[in-house]
C-alpha cells in the first residue's frame, strides 16, 4: 500500500486494477476494488484500521476493477452504464475462473456481485467532511469511463484512460473520445494520477498515453489505406517493443495486440477512427 498524499493511498501490486481511497473526516470513499478475494481481505482489514467506507466508487465495467465490491460497504457509486454492464455479469462463470486464479479464497459463497446503487451520466459531486469528489464521465478506454478528482488532495484516479508504462488495452475503446478526454484530464488542477493499471504517476504522462493512442490510431489507418485485410493488419502491426504487459499477464501480450488490432480496424471502417 502507498501513502500517496496525507489522505490517500493506493495499492498498484495486486494482480488486476489500482484500488484506492481517501480518508476523510466524514469515513472512507474507496476508488475500485482488489479483483483478487485474498487481495481484497487484506486491503479491507488495512481499510477498517481508518474507518469506515462511506462510498464505493466504481471506474468502469470491467471485472478487476469492481469484483471486490462485496467485501465492502458502504453506498456503491458509478456511471449508469457501468452498473448496467455489471448487473449482467455471469458470477458463476466468475466463480469458476476465480477459484482457478486465486486458488487460496475457499469462501465462494461469500463472493457475490454488487452493483452500485447510485448513478450518474455526466458528472456528479460527493462530499465527505473537508473533501470533494468530481466524479467525470470520460469515454476512452471504455464508454463509460470515469475520473474521480479530489481537488483537496490534487489527486485524479483516472481508471484506465491511463496505463502508466504498460500496454494499453483498447478492446472496446473510443480513440477519438479517449483523446479528448484525455485533454479534459489535463485541465484538472492536480499533481498525481492514480492510473487503472501502472505505477503513480504525474500531470505529464498524459501527453505520453494521448501519443500512444495517436501511434496505435495511425498505425490501424495506415493498414486500410494500404488496403490490409485484418488479418495481415494484425500479423503486422504490434507495439509489444513500446511497454511491458501488465504483470502476471505478459503471455498475454501478442494477443492483446491482435485484439487492438481488431477494435481499431472495426472503427476504422464505420469512420469513427
Ligand atoms: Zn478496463
Amino acid at each position: 500500500m502507498e501513502q500517496v498524499t496525507p489522505h490517500i493511498f493506493a495499492e498498484t501490486q495486486y494482480r488486476g486494477c489500482n484500488p484506492g481511497f481517501v480518508v476523510t473526516s466524514e469515513g472512507i470513499v474507496m476508488v475500485d476494488t482488489p479483483q483478487m478475494p485474498t487481495d481484497a481481505l487484506k486491503y479491507r482489514e488495512e481499510i477498517l484500521k481508518k474507518g469506515e467506507v462511506r462510498y464505493l466508487i466504481n471506474t468502469e465495467p470491467h471485472g478487476d476493477h469492481f469484483m471486490g465490491n462485496c467485501f465492502f460497504g458502504g453506498i456503491g457509486v458509478a456511471h449508469e452504464e457501468t452498473r448496467n454492464r455489471i448487473v449482467q455479469t455471469d458470477m458463476n462463470a466468475i466463480k469458476e475462473r476465480m477459484s482457478m486464479m486465486d486458488p487460496g479464497f475457499k469462501d465462494l459463497d461469500s463472493f457475490t456481485l454488487r452493483p452500485p446503487s447510485v448513478t450518474f451520466t455526466q458528472s456528479m459531486k460527493i462530499y465527505s467532511g473537508d473533501h470533494e469528489f468530481v466524479l467525470l464521465h470520460l469515454p476512452g478506454h471504455t464508454f463509460s469511463e470515469t475520473a474521480v478528482f479530489v481537488p483537496q488532495e490534487r489527486v485524479v484516479f483516472t481508471g484506465d484512460n491511463i496505463f502508466y508504462n504498460c500496454q494499453t488495452f483498447f478492446q472496446e475503446a473510443l480513440p477519438k473520445e479517449w483523446l479528448q478526454s484525455l485533454k479534459t484530464l489535463k485541465t484538472l488542477e492536480a499533481d498525481f494520477i492514480i492510473p487503472g493499471h501502472g505505477e503513480i504517476c504525474k500531470m505529464d504522462y498524459i501527453d505520453e498515453q494521448a501519443a500512444f493512442i495517436e501511434d496505435w490510431i495511425a498505425a490501424v489507418k495506415n493498414a486500410v489505406e494500404k488496403g490490409w485485410s485484418l488479418e495481415e493488419a494484425q500479423e503486422r502491426i504490434s507495439f509489444l517493443d513500446r511497454y511491458p504487459m501488465l504483470s502476471g499477464m505478459a503471455d498475454f501480450g501478442p494477443q492483446l495486440q491482435k485484439t487492438n488490432v481488431g477494435r481499431l480496424y472495426a472503427l476504422a471502417f464505420e469512420n469513427r477512427l
